[in-house]
């Protein structure tokens, strides 16, 4: 616990105060899993195996959450990121939201969503405080939309995005798994969009994890073959990363109204410069997407545990991050984990 709450003599400023791991990580971003449902059943994320629904009493509560992420803020992490499973198809998640903004010191909310309910909910999550949305948007083209996701909800998600644009969230970031032999012949169709539309367009390279329905290895398409392709429609610059932008680089074409983000967990590992936790819906705290260990916090939320109990858990998850994630050296025998138990 000594080296991690870096609290620093009282003329730190809060920018200073945080938590520091054993590489000299500071780990300021939580991601949080509100549900482990969905609406959609991509190929590449849902279970081969029927997955069995967490019970209701399983989930955390929305008291549970709220009282997690206050003891994380105050401790030192500025940015959390609601997913699932979807996010927006859990009960009441406006109301939880608009809790979560009166969080003092949690100034930076976002949202990873299907888009699918945004039509509805756009607007009172905008009135709730949330303004940065990642959609999730691995295709243009209807019918392949219902191939991959295995619903027809393709006009949907593109009458959310709109949406979206006309209440005015900014950024808007469109994140896309490209997979060979199944979109990767949209890469140049999605890179062209960026020239004409203020979105960012995130290309995510897919990660051998969990149990999906396809296999990873001859689907995978890397970060800099996406370049290179995207590269002869013309010249892309690279944009310096803002702070909280995390491990996406950033390319723009000239005078284009929008961006290009390349994720690249597998070819450029960015582990070195990884500042987050993430929270699954059952409640474990996980250091590492890649990695399956996790500490039980709602064993003890529901033990009657304290606050300082919660905070020393933090603290120890933190004490576990690794280094790096291993999923390359042990063909993703460490990560079995279910990306909508996780959040992606
Ligand atoms: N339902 C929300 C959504 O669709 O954005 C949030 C949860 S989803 C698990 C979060 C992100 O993880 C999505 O952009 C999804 O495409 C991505 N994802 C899922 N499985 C993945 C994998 N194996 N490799 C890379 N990204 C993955």
């Amino acid at each position: 616990m000594n080296t991690i709450i870096n609290k620093m003599n009282n003329n730190a400023t809060d920018e200073q105060a945080g938590l520091t791991d054993l590489f000299s990580r500071t780990i300021s971003y939580l991601r949080v899993s509100v549900t482990d449902q969905c609406n959609l059943r991509c190929i590449y994320c849902t279970p081969k195996a029927i997955d069995e629904k967490l019970a209701c009493a399983d989930l955390l509560s929305y008291e549970e959450l709220l009282r997690i992420i206050r003891i994380a803020v105050s401790m030192g992490i500025k940015k959390v990121r609601l997913t699932g499973g979807e996010p927006l198809v859990r009960r009441d998640i406006v109301s939880f939201i608009r809790n979560l903004t009166a969080i003092p010191g949690l100034d930076d909310i976002r949202l990873t969503t299907n888009g699918i309910l945004l039509p509805q909910l756009a607007g009172q999550l905008y009135e709730a405080g949330i303004r940065k949305l990642n959609i999730s948007l691995d295709t243009l083209r209807p019918e392949r939309y219902l191939q991959i996701t295995g619903k027809d909800y393709f006009f949907r998600v593109w009458q959310g995005i709109e949406s979206a644009r006309e209440i005015g969230f900014s950024p808007i970031k469109i994140n896309v798994v490209l997979l060979r032999g199944i979109n990767d012949d949209e890469l140049l169709d999605f890179a062209r969009l960026s020239m004409t539309e203020n979105l960012q367009i995130r290309f995510i390279e897919f990660m051998p994890m969990g149990d999906a329905v396809i296999q990873a290895k001859e689907r995978y398409f890397s970060s800099e073959e996406m370049i290179a392709r995207i590269e002869t429609l013309g010249t892309l610059h690279r944009v310096e990363a803002r702070n909280m932008d995390g491990p996406a680089r950033i390319y723009r074409f000239e005078g284009a109204s929008g961006s290009l983000g390349f994720i690249s967990p597998i070819s450029h590992q960015f582990c070195d410069r990884c500042n987050r936790l993430r929270l699954t819906s059952e409640g474990r705290l996980r250091s590492c997407l890649l990695s399956d260990q996790e500490t039980d916090i709602r064993k003890i939320l529901r033990s009657s545990g304290t606050d300082e109990e919660i905070r020393e858990a933090i603290v120890e998850t933190i004490l576990n991050k690794p280094k790096g994630h291993a999923l390359l050296e042990e063909d993703g025998a460490n990560c079995h984990g279910r990306m909508s138990r996780i959040g992606g």
